[in-house]
């Protein structure tokens, strides 16, 4: 076992954020760094100490010598990648434990494994895990791209092997289409992922998305902590994020989570980490990727749980074994997180960097706010448009919905566009309400944007900001 007195946060943002909140519960000295362009973030002012990277030409949070040479300099015993940037990179992982400083995350080979999809795909084969039918390996060729397809049938994904973010990704309807978007995703991948290896499988017409968290120490023990439902995506990526789904049966619940575990065990995993699932419309779940890290959405996990992940990526990086059997790992109720993106809904989702004129966190019962803004605050254009995460919790599905209405009209962010009126109209949406939803609900619901609840809360939010602006005299 080891000790864990100073913790490196190689991340910026909410996240890094969330991170330097847990060091503090837990009396361990936080180290930020940052970007020139980060310099007045929230991460630089809360951490204990915080180090300069230089500007973002020299690979900012992707700067591993860096990140390193402050992770020693400071003499941090650990690393937390956070998520996106070093989060799932092995060489990072391999280069932090090589200099004795703890990477907070799997072993490097398992991050490796993991984030090869095709790799992983493989792996789940091999432990029985459902997969669904695609290439073998990586895509030879056209031909061969087309002649799985045929085999498989269309629809059918084509998707970068080393992609993420939810870039790489794209609906093939038929042969024309596979071959115009062949060498499509392979720039993609290339540009996105420095690799051009490429995979195909079978799409799954609008499932639903479902993830299960798992924990996993040296010693062994594997546990879930639930599902999460991310169905609400546009463009592939994540907006809303609900655990547990409201869509499953207590049978199928607990499949999706042994299936989880038995993925994670078949791998030798440690520390945190998410296995994702496409949920069919016939109730078969397949095997989609495993995210070997923290995710954004891990609040919704710990508000049903009462289970702080962070805390326990901690206590199995230092080697304790896990707290608690599956069979002492309850859920009460369900969450729901939002993501607060500064952008423009009703200009496509256009990115809204700038000042943040006045920012109000909402309170009361069941509410969470994971950000990284204040009233002040400018936005930098260099990164994610990702400013805060909304999260709130009830007792029931309809509790959950009027209590979101509800903080999402108290949480006020002044000064930039943000998805906020978008979530209102998704919350107030029917279809939403019924808790029945899969992946293509953002695409089929464009009436989301032009809401007029949405417009009217917009108009009395402003209006509020108008006259408390006035009253205070500026
Ligand atoms: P989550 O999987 O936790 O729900 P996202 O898919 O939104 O989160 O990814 C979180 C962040 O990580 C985003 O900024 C995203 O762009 C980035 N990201 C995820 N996977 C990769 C990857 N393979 N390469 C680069 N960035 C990634
Ligand atoms: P990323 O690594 O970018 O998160 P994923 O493989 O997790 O990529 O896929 C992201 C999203 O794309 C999924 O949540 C789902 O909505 C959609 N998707 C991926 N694969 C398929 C598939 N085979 N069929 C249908 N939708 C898919
Ligand atoms: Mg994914």
């Amino acid at each position: 076992m080891i000790r864990i007195r100073k913790l490196l946060i190689a991340n910026r943002g909410e996240i890094a954020v969330r991170l330097i909140r847990a060091c503090a519960e837990t009396g361990i000295t936080s180290v930020a760094v940052f970007t020139d362009a980060d310099r007045h973030a929230l991460h630089v002012k809360k951490a204990d100490e915080s180090y300069s990277i230089g500007p973002d030409t020299l690979g900012g949070y992707l700067n591993m010598h860096r990140l390193i040479n402050v992770a020693r300099a400071a003499g941090c015993d650990a690393v937390h990648p956070g998520y996106g940037f070093l989060s799932e990179n092995p060489d990072f992982a391999e280069a932090c434990e090589s200099r004795g400083i703890r990477f907070v995350g799997p072993s490097p080979e398992v991050i490796r494994r993991m984030g090869d999809k095709v790799a992983a795909r493989a792996a789940m084969i091999e432990a029985g895990v459902p997969v669904v039918p695609g290439s073998d390996g990586n895509l030879e060729s056209l031909e061969a791209a087309l002649a799985t397809a045929e085999k498989v049938g269309y629809p059918v994904m084509l998707k970068a092997t080393n992609g993420g973010g939810g870039r790489g990704i794209r609906l093939c309807t038929d042969p024309a289409s596979l071959e115009r978007n062949y060498e499509r995703v392979r720039s993609e991948a290339t540009r996105a992922f420095g690799s051009t290896e490429i995979f195909l499988e079978k799409a799954i017409v609008n499932p639903r998305h479902i993830e299960v968290q798992i924990l996993a120490d040296a010693h062994g023990h594997v546990a879930h902590l639930y599902e999460r439902d991310c169905s609400i995506q546009r463009r592939h990526q994540k907006l809303v994020e609900i655990a547990p789904s409201p869509q499953l049966s207590e049978k199928q619940r607990s499949h999706v989570g042994e299936l989880a575990v038995r993925a994670a065990q078949a791998v030798g995993y440690q520390n945190a980490g998410t296995v994702e699932f496409l949920l069919d419309h016939d109730g078969s779940f397949y095997f989609m990727e495993m995210n070997t890290r923290l995710q954004v959405e891990h609040p919704v996990t710990e508000m049903i749980t009462g289970i702080d992940i962070v805390q326990e990526q901690l206590r199995v990086a230092r080697g304790l074994p896990l707290r608690y059997r599956q069979d002492q790992i309850s859920r009460r109720g369900f969450a729901i997180e939002f993501r607060i993106n500064a952008e423009d809904p009703e200009h496509d989702f256009l990115p809204s960097f700038g000042r943040i004129t006045r920012y109000f966190a909402p309170g009361g019962p069941g509410i969470r706010t994971d950000g990284a803004i204040y009233t002040g605050y400018q936005i930098p254009p260099h990164y994610d448009s990702m400013c805060a995460k909304l999260i709130c919790w009830a007792l029931d599905w309809e509790l959950l919905l009027s209590r979101a209405d509800r903080a999402l009209r108290d949480i006020g962010v002044f000064g930039v566009k943000t998805t906020i009126p978008y979530h209102l109209a998704i919350v107030n949406h029917p279809a939403f309400k019924t808790g029945n939803f899969d992946t293509g609900f953002i695409a089929a619901h464009p009436e989301l944007t032009q809401s007029p609840a949405t417009r009217s809360n917009r108009n009395v939010a402003v209006a509020i900001a108008a006259a408390l602006a006035a009253h205070h005299g500026l």
